[in-house]
């Protein structure tokens, strides 16, 4: 049984050194267990904040501990009456083959509705995120300007479509032609590849009227484009800053009081389990809307438990189109 612990707090972008890999027998369950064999590993941007040991929203990952994360798992041994042998569930559990769990946190994946690795996608915390942030924070309304950085990443796939749902329209940034591209297919109107464009000019050329809501995932100089693009009363949902998780020095560039200032605009950070009671209502209408042919969803699956830290360094250059998943049995 291989578990993936924090070998040290990574300075810096992670590297394979930041994971150390240990094996030991597989747990057995006692009564009111259940063994847990690992189908599905997520790999997020949110966990390179719990690597270090700055507080934060989750507590940080502990040198030495397993690390862990969105996991879809399999019941392999049952003694638990509500999940018998076969059951399929989403949890937070730990970066490890096998694992013995009294099933608290685990949430039973329906037969049926979408592969089940969407529930670490789509229809898990991914698709929630875009989907409070979107519906609730900026609020778009029919014919207002949408901008989306990180637009070919989980979260940013489905808010581009659900602005889309809601009439607007929809301008996503990414780092690659072939996202670019995708974006395209998905309906998005423009998509900018921010690695080649000069993103304030491409911006401004892809948002005549002005922005009227910002999804922000990634923060620095994408962000300062927009802002300078900001109509009255224009909403923020800040959702993440991945181009400063690795940062060492605190990020500088322009302030952007002033322009919040001038247009009148809401700026709200937000984390998605602010949102936890609702979370049943937004699976429910991403499923709706999935199953409709609404939304679309990718994936980029790296197959092996050993690819764990791979696929999530990955995650810092670009390597996923849709979430990044470790496929491991
Ligand atoms: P993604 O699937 O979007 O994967 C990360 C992507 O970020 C990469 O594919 C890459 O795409 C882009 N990226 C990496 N480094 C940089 C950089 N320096 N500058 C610009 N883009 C970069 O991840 P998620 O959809 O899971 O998460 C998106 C964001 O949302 C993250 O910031 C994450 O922390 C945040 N988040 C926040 C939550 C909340 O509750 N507030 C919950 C979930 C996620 P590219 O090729 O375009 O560069």
């Amino acid at each position: 049984n291989q578990t993936i612990r924090l070998a040290s707090r990574p300075t810096g972008a992670p590297t394979a050194e930041t994971f150390q890999f240990t094996t030991s027998e597989a747990p057995t369950p006692t009564p009111g267990q259940v063994l847990l064999k690992t189908r599905y590993v997520s790999v997020d941007p949110y966990m390179r904040g719990r690597m270090s040991a700055a507080k934060s929203y989750v507590a940080p990952f502990e040198v030495g501990e397993p690390i862990a994360g969105g996991v879809v798992a399999e019941v392999v041994e049952s003694n638990l009456d509500k999940l018998p042998v076969g059951s399929l569930v989403v949890g937070n559990l730990p970066w490890q083959q096998y694992t013995v769990s009294d099933g608290k946190g685990l949430q039973q994946i329906p037969a049926g509705p979408a592969p089940i690795s969407y529930f670490l996608g789509l229809l898990g915390m991914p698709g929630l995120t875009a989907y409070f942030g979107l519906l609730d924070i900026c609020q778009p309304k029919a014919g207002e300007t949408v901008v989306v950085s990180g637009a070919a990443g989980a979260v940013g796939m489905v808010v581009g479509q659900l602005a889309k749902i809601k009439g607007a329209r929809v301008i996503g940034t990414a780092g690659s032609d072939e996202k670019v591209a995708y974006l395209k297919e998905l309906g998005f109107d423009e998509a900018i590849n921010y690695k080649t464009a000069n993103i304030a000019e491409a911006l401004a050329a892809a948002a005549p009227n002005g922005v009227d809501c910002y999804f922000d995932n990634v923060g620095g100089e994408i962000t300062d484009a927009v802002y300078d693009l900001l109509n009255k009363h224009a909403r923020i949902a800040l959702c993440g800053q991945i181009a400063s998780y690795n940062a060492t020095e605190a990020p500088v560039g322009p302030r952007p009081e002033g322009k919040l200032l001038k247009t009148s605009a809401k700026l709200q950070g937000f984390i998605v389990s602010d949102y936890l009671p609702q979370w049943p209502e937004g699976v429910k209408q991403l499923t709706e809307w999935y199953s409709q042919g609404k939304l679309r969803f990718e994936e980029t699956i790296t197959e092996g438990f050993d690819q764990i830290p791979n696929a999530f360094l990955g995650l810092f250059k670009g390597e996923n189109t849709g979430k990044a998943l470790v496929k491991v049995a």
